[in-house]
């Protein structure tokens, strides 16, 4: 609708702007015509935008250049505006819509999921994900395949996108995913977090629920990408508030719908797989799901190395050696954030270092300056010893809480068959 406003709107005013083009000479109506794309884009639904009125002059003045003709063309529009004069029968007979006028219209309307901001195409690709190589690859197949291999899909009797959840601590690169697998297919990307969606207000969000859906379907092929979906989908036990339940049951109510709505993927990401609804899991729903853990040794060298762009931004110096890094003790439990954290405070502390020593040809960090360029400024082994003072694992404390959650039910696993052990014994 708002296409063919604009292109409608974009029709009268060539033609008034022709009518008045023909009582001119012929170059200045030629000249009037080609600026017409300006001047619509200057006037929406009869408004003048702020813009282009601060410097409007009611009499054009003879200077050189688009500005003069812009300025021109806004007094002839105001000029018609005023007057009341009617146009005759055979000037409106002339009225109606050209291809021109669609295609000068399409670079002005924008598409209303687009223009708020929310449906996008991400700009992360493959090569900003190190390491997750099993990953990719399950998510290749489970988003990527249906995309590019629609009619092989159907011919298996496969018409419901599968849904994937991406579990793990945080960090550790689920968000990246999600964002890299929508641009290799080209896929518009919703990116919705949890808590965004609760609202204190009855019914609200419901709404919003539905309403992150109705976008997902308007913007389609399109991946809906639930961060944090545990704060948005918890486990039902049946004594909490009627608006959490809700909540839930809209969610699954909406994925439920997506069956009939091709090309509409969900994934979703969460640090706590064990407190959200089991329902929300079934097949049909989010029925993959896939951990995306702590990086391995190998796996954190990959990291540094695409993080650092192959080591050469930031760029390095000769005594750095990212395997050593990445092997370090020190890098135990760091998450892919943890990586980047630590390569950018090296970054930091080598520009410091940088800072002080502008003028000095050789300093005590192993640094050697030649001329005073930006691209002298490389990172040493020793900012990076110093950098590891400062950054510490971020998932460590959770980790090691799991553990204890782990112990916690062996513990009281054994405590049950120690105590049936008795039991029987006794009896
Ligand atoms: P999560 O969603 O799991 O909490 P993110 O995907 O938001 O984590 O990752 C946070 C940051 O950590 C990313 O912006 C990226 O800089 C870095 N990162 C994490 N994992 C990787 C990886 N495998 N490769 C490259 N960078 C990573």
């Amino acid at each position: 609708m708002a296409l063919c406003r604009e292109a409608a709107m974009s029709a009268v005013s060539r033609v008034l702007l022709e009518i008045r083009g023909q009582s001119q000479s012929p170059s200045s109506t030629k000249e009037l015509l080609t600026s017409r794309v300006q001047t619509e884009a200057a006037v929406t639904d009869g408004e003048v935008r702020e813009q282009q009125t601060t410097d409007i002059n009611p009499v054009p003045q003879e200077e050189s250049g688009q500005s003069h003709l812009q300025q021109g063309d806004l007094w002839h529009l105001l000029q018609l505006l005023k007057s009341t004069a009617t146009l005759s029968e055979e000037e409106l007979a002339g009225l109606s819509i050209l291809m021109s006028d669609f295609l000068a219209s399409l670079s002005s309307v924008q598409p209303s999921a687009k223009r708020e901001g929310f449906a996008t195409v991400p700009d992360v690709t493959w090569e900003d994900v190190g390491a997750l190589q099993d990953i990719r690859e399950e998510l290749t197949m489970a988003i990527l395949a249906p995309v590019r291999s629609p009619e092989q899909f159907r011919a298996l009797g496969l018409s419901a996108p599968s849904g994937v959840l991406l579990a793990g601590p945080p960090g550790c690169g689920k968000t990246l995913l999600a964002k890299a697998v929508a641009n290799e297919s080209g896929l518009n990307f919703i990116s919705v977090k949890g808590p965004e969606l609760l609202n204190m207000y009855v019914g609200e969000s419901e709404r919003a629920v539905r309403q992150v859906f109705q976008r997902g379907s308007n913007s389609a092929p399109c991946v809906i990408f639930f961060d944090e979906i545990d704060a948005l989908c918890p486990r039902r036990s049946g004594h909490e508030s009627g608006a959490s339940v809700r909540v839930v049951n809209q969610l699954l109510t909406e994925m439920d719908g997506l069956e009939t709505r091709r090309q509409v993927f969900i994934m979703a990401a969460t640090n706590r797989p064990d407190i959200i609804d089991p329902a929300i899991l079934r097949p049909g729903r989010l029925d993959k799901t896939l951990y995306v853990g702590l990086p391995p040794q190998a796996d954190r060298h990959a990291i540094l190395l695409t993080i650092t762009k192959g080591g050469t931004k930031p760029q390095l110096e000769q005594d750095v050696c990212l395997e050593e890094i990445a092997f370090d003790e020190r890098c135990d439990c760091f998450s892919g954030a943890d990586l980047t954290a630590l390569v950018r405070e090296a970054s930091v502390n080598a520009l410091r270092v940088y800072l002080k020593s502008q003028n000095s040809q050789t300093t005590s960090s192993g640094h050697t300056f030649t001329s005073g360029s930006v691209a002298d400024i490389r990172v040493s082994n020793q900012n990076f010893d110093d950098a590891f003072k400062k950054v510490r694992p971020s998932v460590s404390k959770k980790v090691k809480c799991n553990e204890y959650n782990d112990c916690w039910v062996t513990c009281k696993m054994g405590q049950q068959c120690v105590i049936l052990f008795f039991f029987s014994f006794f009896f």
